[in-house]
């Protein structure tokens, strides 16, 4: 059970990159930055800016990761605003905000968004042939969740 969505042929990217990623994640802009162009990009506050510099295009920034931006995009997800992500987290460190970036995966998971969390899975997804073009995407189905019946006392 699910219903569908038409992504766009200009996708809406999230970019999010932890301190001892942001080189990773930029090298790899810079080495897609003709195909990141066609596309709408948002990202967390220090990534965001240093994306723009980068780029040397605007990007959309949120608060810093860790103030909160981690959460705005987990939000944008769940409103829908958000088509896929590339969050390039660091597995060597433990982060201040480690539960909002649990909760930032498990949102991307639950809404069924296309998430890169390292280099290879992110050329994947640039070179996929959905890039170009529109997409139909399931979005799964909670009205069974939201309808539950609760338990009274
Ligand atoms: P930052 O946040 O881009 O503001 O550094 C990244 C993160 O979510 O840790």
């Amino acid at each position: 059970m699910h219903t569908t969505k038409i992504l766009g042929k200009r996708k809406k990217i999230a970019l999010v990159a932890h301190d001892n990623k942001k080189v990773d994640l930029m090298e790899w802009a810079v080495h897609n930055k003709t195909a990141l162009a066609k596309h709408e990009l948002f990202a967390t506050g220090t990534t965001g800016k240093l994306m723009e510099e980068t780029l040397d295009r605007p990007v959309k920034k949120l608060l810093s990761g860790p103030l909160g931006g981690d959460q705005q995009i987990g939000a944008m997800i769940a409103n829908g605003e958000i088509d896929m992500m590339f969050f390039f987290w660091d597995p060597m460190e433990a982060q201040p905000h480690d539960s909002d970036v649990k909760a930032l995966l498990r949102l991307c998971v639950a809404w069924n968004i296309p998430m890169a969390c390292d280099r290879a899975t992110a050329d994947f997804i640039m070179t996929s042939p959905f890039m170009h073009e529109e997409y139909e995407t399931t979005i799964p189905d909670y009205s069974g969740y939201l309808n539950r019946k609760i338990k009274e006392e």
